[in-house]
């Protein structure tokens, strides 16, 4: 299996850190084929314009996805642009690691998808849900939270956690394509023991041991 971790998080000694080192080297010991994408340590843009791209179409106005339309067809995405799609075009399952922030993706992982995930060559054209570009592939969310698994329940203060994901899955994930697996959340990893904690981890390269087995979820639509 082919495998591709992007990742981000401010510290590399976090609890995400060791997430995301977990999955790296549990995927390479069962000799599967790795790839990163540690954002942070990249220092990558998640400002998206027109360093997004080489070449332009309109110096006049920027339309971004009319340029990721012009840059599919000659080729003109930058090249830490491009060599992110190419990463995501190899794997067959990706891993999105990182900390629940504002209930949803810290800005550099929601950035580096407002840049990578382009029209024309991602999505788009009649290419999206089921007939996406990524049909076949697999993703999976895996992230921390600071709140308790109780409080993300139906009628909990903060409400269903599948409601909390589903913009991700559905209109990001999804919509280019991927299945989707069960995300591996970490409630509160803050408050656990170090025995927990470890436990966690244990549990998720034991999980990962098994994922090319597992079936894709239903995320819901409204
Ligand atoms: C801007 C912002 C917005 C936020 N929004 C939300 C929100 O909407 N909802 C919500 O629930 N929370 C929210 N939070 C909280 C956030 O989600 C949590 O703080 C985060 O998920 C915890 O994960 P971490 O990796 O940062 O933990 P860390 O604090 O890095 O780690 C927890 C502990 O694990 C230890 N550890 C590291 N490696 C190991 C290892 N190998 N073995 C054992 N222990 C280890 C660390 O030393 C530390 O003691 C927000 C936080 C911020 C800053």
């Amino acid at each position: 299996m082919k495998v591709l971790v992007v990742y981000w998080h401010p510290e590399s000694q976090s609890f995400n850190g060791a997430m995301f080192r977990t999955a790296c080297e549990m995927f390479a010991e069962a000799g599967h084929e790795v790839k990163t994408s540690d954002l942070h340590e990249m220092h990558f843009n998640p400002v998206s314009g027109r360093g997004n791209f080489t070449t332009v179409k309109d110096p006049n106005y920027f339309k971004q996805q009319l340029e990721e339309l012009y840059s599919t067809e000659i080729g003109g995405f930058s090249a830490e642009i491009a060599s992110e799609m190419e990463k995501i075009e190899w794997c067959d399952l990706m891993i999105w690691q990182f900390p629940l922030w504002w209930f949803g993706l810290p800005a550099v992982l929601k950035g580096w998808v407002d840049r990578v995930f382009a029209m024309g060559r991602i999505y788009g054209g009649g290419q999206i849900y089921a007939g996406g570009v990524f049909r076949g592939k697999r993703a999976l969310l895996s992230l921390t939270t600071g709140g308790p698994e109780e409080a993300y329940r139906k009628g909990a203060f903060n409400g269903d956690i599948a409601g909390i994901l589903r913009p991700i899955h559905r209109g990001m994930l999804q919509f280019v394509g991927f299945d989707i697996l069960a995300p591996q959340i970490v409630y509160g990893p803050v408050r656990m023991t170090d025995e927990q904690r470890k436990q966690q981890l244990t549990t998720y390269a034991e999980r990962l041991q098994r994922i090319a087995h597992e079936s894709p979820i239903d995320v819901g639509i409204y």
